[in-house]
């Protein structure tokens, strides 16, 4: 060891419930040497030539912040289409503001085709919200603004897109096409929608360079990488890796992350249906192969499967009594009668499953494949997840515990849309009960909180997660909603440090402030412990340190 690097601060928050306070830390080659006060580690000082660094002196520290679910290099991408969402688009040429309403909406693409001087070039457009915009878009809404020119409106939850006809003829896609995920009118028409991933795939397969333009992935995560420094965070998964392309997705991030200088590690979780498609028999080599290239920067980790739809896009798939307007919601690409043979050969592997579900029903679908898992094989600490976890009961919380099962909820849902959709899609009682944390503490269930950024109409920014976690207070700023599901700070706070690395299998290097781990730090302008639970959100973020590098938060991001 050459020569430490010691932070002091006011506080130091470890996460390490055995030693849990701290005023310095001290760092060699990115890894944690000593965690304690200037006293305690004299040890180490006597011995190695050091730095005192107490640029942070007046600060709190904790660990780095984890984001466990996200889509930066995908979702970067799509912020820089015709953006039609409800919420201000942090766009790569300056932000571009919400468009409250469905008329407004239908108003910009006219506008855009308007514009347009080349009628054989697809109008593109993401962000369109049904639930905050006021109901679905259309193929007859869509051909009344163009029937020549083609329209092609991703949602903002990307489980959507919506198309005319101009633009359904270059799909493949016909009256007499029977494709899972193609929407049809109550007579039978196609209403031009694609939905979930299969289907959005073939409606994308025409406009694939449009979409995917060159060199935006990278311009879209260096972008993304600020984002995390203001939010506290220095570690995220991606939990989408092969819905573009495994190569140019692996090598966008590959020049990007493991640049010195870029300020967060990304774990790639790869997507299944692409993997199987792409690789059949083949990936678990493809796997191991990529594993192999990982650095601690950028890393291959576990599986993902997605079993339903998205809550803001309102297709999940719900028990009884259903949605408000008997809209059915969608199943992912696997058929769920094949999913135990589906998900066996990783659980064999020993693959960590990341296991997508957003509403009830898929909720049950996936307890009972994990229950299957374990009679045809049974392992021991699998972590097992299930990713979203928005719509539940309490029975199932208990039989998640009882099965060994973890979670990787999505909490923003209960403060930004949990209102809209009492009275649009899931009805009062589920919309209440959204993301039902105090059931998971209750029943022992180890959880992270994650964004699913920028994908859901919500920011990243794991202080916010916890507050909606710990206050659960509604988008009027006022009710709040199923009060018993409120949880604890010190939990709130875990389930985006320590627990999140759990939940990433990564506890034994991020997550808390203990000798050998990479030093990650938050670096805070208050003590999320020490502030009333409803100011948590407030708590200043002024930057993080990465493996001992410090980023400054830059007021011009996202
Ligand atoms: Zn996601």
């Amino acid at each position: 060891m050459q020569r430490l690097k010691v932070f002091t601060a006011r506080r130091i928050h470890t996460m390490d419930p055995g030693r849990p306070l701290a005023s310095a830390v001290a760092v060699a080659d990115g890894r944690i040497v000593s965690v304690g006060s200037l006293e305690s580690m004299q040890p180490w000082l006597r011995r190695v030539p050091h730095d005192i660094d107490d640029s942070f002196k007046d600060n709190v520290l904790m660990p780095g912040f984890i984001d466990p679910h996200t889509h930066l290099r995908m979702s970067g991408t799509y912020m820089g289409l015709h953006y039609v969402g409800p919420i201000t688009n942090n766009a790569p040429d300056g932000p571009q503001a919400g468009l409250p309403d469905r008329d407004t909406v239908l108003g910009r693409l006219r506008e855009l085709v308007d514009a347009t001087n080349d009628p054989d070039r697809p109008v593109i457009a993401w962000g369109y919200d049904p639930g905050m915009q006021g109901g679905h878009l259309d193929r007859d809404m869509l051909d009344a603004i163009s029937d020549k020119v083609p329209l092609w409106v991703l949602a903002y939850a990307p489980h959507i897109v919506y198309t005319n006809t101009p633009m359904l003829e270059r799909t493949d896609i016909t009256e007499e096409t029977t494709a899972h995920g193609i929407g049809r009118y109550p007579d039978g028409r196609l209403n031009g929608w694609f939905i979930e991933t299969g289907a959005v795939g073939i409606a994308t397969r025409p406009v694939r360079d449009d979409v995917y333009r060159p060199g935006f992935g990278l311009a879209a995560l260096r972008r993304q990488g600020d984002v995390a420094v203001r939010n506290g965070i220095t570690t995220v998964a991606d939990l989408g890796w092969g819905f573009e392309s495994f190569e140019r997705e692996w090598d966008d991030h590959d020049a990007v992350v493991n640049q010195a200088d870029f300020p967060l590690r990304m774990l790639m979780i790869p997507f299944d249906a692409r993997l199987v498609g792409k690789f059949g028999e083949d990936r678990f080599a493809y796997l191991d192969e990529m594993r192999a290239q990982s650095t601690d920067k950028l890393a291959v980790h576990g599986v993902k499967f997605i079993n339903d739809g998205s809550y803001p896009s309102m297709t999940l798939r719900l028990n009884f009594p259903g949605y408000l307007d008997g809209e059915q919601g969608l199943t992912g690409e696997t058929p769920w009668e094949d999913m135990v043979e589906q998900m066996l050969p990783y659980w064999r592997a020993g693959i960590q499953i990341h296991s997508h579900a957003n509403g009830d029903e898929t909720v049950d679908m996936t307890l009972n494949t994990l229950a299957q898992l374990q009679q045809r094989h049974p392992r021991f600490d699998h972590r097992f997840t299930v990713e979203h976890y928005c719509i539940s009961t309490v029975a199932q919380g208990r039989r998640l515990a009882a099965l060994g099962g973890l979670a990787s909820v999505n909490p923003y849902f209960v403060h930004y849309r949990s209102l809209i959709h009492a009275d649009s899609g899931f009805g009062p009682d589920r919309s209440e009960a959204t993301a039902r944390l105090g059931t998971l503490a209750e029943a022992g269930v180890t959880f992270a909180l994650h964004s699913d950024y920028n994908l859901v109409v919500g920011p990243m920014a794991p202080l916010t997660a916890a507050w909606v976690a710990v206050n659960r207070i509604a988008g009027d700023n006022e009710s709040v909603m199923a009060p018993g599901e409120r949880i604890s700070v010190d939990r709130a706070l875990r389930a985006i440090t320590v627990d999140a690395a759990f939940v990433l299998r990564r506890d034994h290097e991020i997550g808390s402030l203990e000798v050998g781990k990479l030093a990650d730090l938050a670096v805070l302008g208050a003590d999320p412990y020490e502030v009333e639970a409803s100011a948590l959100r407030d708590v200043p973020v002024l930057g993080t340190v990465v493996g001992g590098t410090p980023y400054l938060a830059n007021d011009q991001a996202g």
